[in-house]
């Protein structure tokens, strides 16, 4: 499906680290960390183990804990609702835009106003249980889906509305803008993911992006075994985790920062290569670009197939050729936890389970040739 776009420049880098007696806490964390501020214009970049970790310390950072609410959508990675969950705090979903996947920002208008009114109007947000009435929504955890930026301007409002921390999920928007605004930069916190099928990647990591100089010092508290600045490494201020990136992993991600403009623009171009293949498929739906989108961060390609399609036939007949392909995503409210802990049903989110049902990811990184893609969407063209 995806694969790392590694040279000699990144062997190198990982090597040389071999060569020091630093492995982990030392000069290639603090540099990679550096090349993201750069990149963003964050004040504060902490680098940690996973993109989960990252998500999980904003959350912490955001003052969430058990009963509290927060708003966030069912299109996404199991992750981003995960780190809710951690900390006893309940997900508020709100469906998504048809043509984006990303967070409807006029339900999630009416889903904060409802909350704050209370009663019935506040209810009809809540799952069926795991829930009270009551509870205090606190946060806005939108998901950059597929490398595209959520529709932030009205979300913000929104938050500034009702008071709500803001949780950008970049995992999968490095290097995308919204409104020439940077991926990440958006909300009060965002976080970065490197697994090997990401823009660039570190092996495993994640990083955290924020201008908030008191959320950073917490957080990099938070990675560090809830070392607060000033304590000794037997000094624990706060509940915190292991959850600092190693230095093999850090000169990785430094020497793949140092190749991010060519990355983005190899995927930019192998996403090119779709379109044009495509377009003899028009019962294809293509991926969507918005206008407030002005960089897009290729990360996955996932098209449509036609509504009622079969497409586990689809796929089974790609895979027979040599092809894999993905079902993405799959609805987060009808994973087997989330049912029996909420109370959750197919039909809850119709848009949600609309493009959960349709999508496709396609074979992609930045590696791919021009006759990959162009067999990828002949072979699609005969599986359907
Ligand atoms: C990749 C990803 C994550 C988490 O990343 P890990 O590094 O695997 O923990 C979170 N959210 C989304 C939307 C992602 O795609």
């Amino acid at each position: 499906m995806s694969a790392p776009d590694l040279t000699d420049a990144e062997r190198a880098a990982v090597q040389a680290v071999l060569h020091t007696p630093q492995l982990s806490f030392g000069p290639q964390t603090l540099a990679f960390e550096r090349a993201i501020a750069e990149l963003t214009g964050a004040r504060h970049a902490i680098a940690v183990n996973s993109g989960t970790a990252g998500l999980h310390l904003c959350v912490r950072a955001a003052g969430l804990g058990p009963g509290d609410l927060a708003l966030t959508t069912p299109f996404s990675f199991m992750a981003s609702s995960n780190v809710l969950l951690y900390e006893q705090a309940v997900p508020v979903f709100v469906d998504v835009e048809p043509q984006t996947g990303n967070i409807d920002p006029e339900l999630a208008a009416q889903a904060a106003a409802d909350l704050a009114s209370g009663g019935a109007a506040a209810r009809r947000w809540l799952p069926r249980r795991g829930a009270s009435g009551s509870a205090a929504l606190k946060a806005l955890l939108a998901v950059d889906v597929f490398g595209q930026p959520a529709d932030y301007d009205p979300l913000l409002e929104t938050a500034r509305a009702h008071g709500l921390k803001v949780i950008e999920d970049s995992c999968e928007s490095l290097g995308a803008a919204y409104q020439e605004r940077p991926a990440g930069t958006l909300g009060d916190y965002g976080v970065f993911a490197f697994y090997p099928n990401k823009q660039i990647t570190t092996g495993e990591g994640g990083l955290i992006v924020t201008d908030d100089d008191a959320a950073a010092d917490f957080m990099r508290a938070l990675r560090n075994q809830g070392r607060a600045p000033g304590d000794t490494w037997l000094e624990h201020t706060y509940l915190g985790y292991n959850y600092r990136l190693d230095e093999l992993s850090a000169a990785l991600g430094r020497a793949q920062m140092g190749r991010l403009e060519e990355l983005l623009a190899k995927r930019q171009r192998v996403a090119n290569w779709y379109a044009t293949h495509l377009e003899g498929l028009p019962e294809i739906e293509q991926p969507f670009i918005a206008a407030s989108t002005t960089r897009m961060s290729w990360f996955v390609y996932v098209v449509r197939l036609p509504k009622g399609s079969d497409r586990d036939g689809v796929m089974k007949r790609l895979e027979a050729e040599g092809i894999p392909t993905r079902p993405y995503f799959a609805p987060i409210h009808l994973q087997p936890f989330m049912v029996e802990r909420f109370g959750y049903r197919a039909g809850d989110f119709p848009v949600t389970e609309d493009l959960g049902a349709r999508g496709l990811a396609l074979p992609f990184s930045s590696v791919m040739t021009e006759g990959q893609a162009a067999a990828v969407c002949t072979a699609l063209a005969g599986a359907l």
